[in-house]
């Protein structure tokens, strides 16, 4: 194909995105989804689920222990996530870059957590934070046969 000399692995790597109930409580999930689109990534992946606490628990096990862990599980338990899965190159740290800092009030303007979201446990948005965590929250989160393989028409527009 005419992307024979274009498309490397490293535009495929991917990255586990959730809205949290927050976040689609007070609409924000299309305001979401476009910054990722706009930007260039593809989306690969996406469901609208209720967690258990078994599966809040398993995605955020390394926090078990810490102080804010129960409120922080029941929280995603209490409502309606989107859980996504999103191509494209270095989408892992940059959809971090993109969603802010952990703290909304030491996030930039521009981030999703900087623009929309004041408190901690209210920071709307869930982004792995390294391949081996984008790997197991894929896993976690999402059947293989739940994810989509496809070339966006774009491709050769967002990468050279
Ligand atoms: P993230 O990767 O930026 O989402 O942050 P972490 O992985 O460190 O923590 C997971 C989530 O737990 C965060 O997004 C916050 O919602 C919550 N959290 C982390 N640290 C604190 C804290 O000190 N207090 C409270 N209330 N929530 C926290
Ligand atoms: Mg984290």
């Amino acid at each position: 194909s005419n992307h024979a000399f274009a498309a490397g692995p490293s535009t495929k790597e991917r990255s586990f995105i959730a809205i949290k109930p927050d976040g689609v409580h007070r609409g924000m999930i299309s305001n979401i989804i476009s910054r990722f689109e706009q930007k260039g990534y593809k989306l690969v992946g996406i469901k609208v689920i209720v967690p258990g606490m078994d599966l809040a628990k398993a995605h955020y096990a390394e926090h078990e222990g810490k102080p804010f862990f129960n409120k922080l599980t029941s929280f995603l338990t209490s409502g309606p996530v989107v859980a996504m899965v999103w191509e494209g190159k270095e989408v892992i740290k940059y959809g971090r870059t993109m969603i802010g800092a952990t703290n909304p009030l030491a996030s930039a303007p521009g981030t999703i957590r900087g623009d929309f979201c004041v408190d901690m446990g209210r920071n709307m948005i869930h982004g792995s934070d390294g391949p081996e965590s984008a790997q197991r929250e894929i896993a976690l989160w999402f059947q293989p046969s739940e994810i989509a393989e496809y070339e966006s028409a774009t491709q050769s527009w967002v990468y050279e």
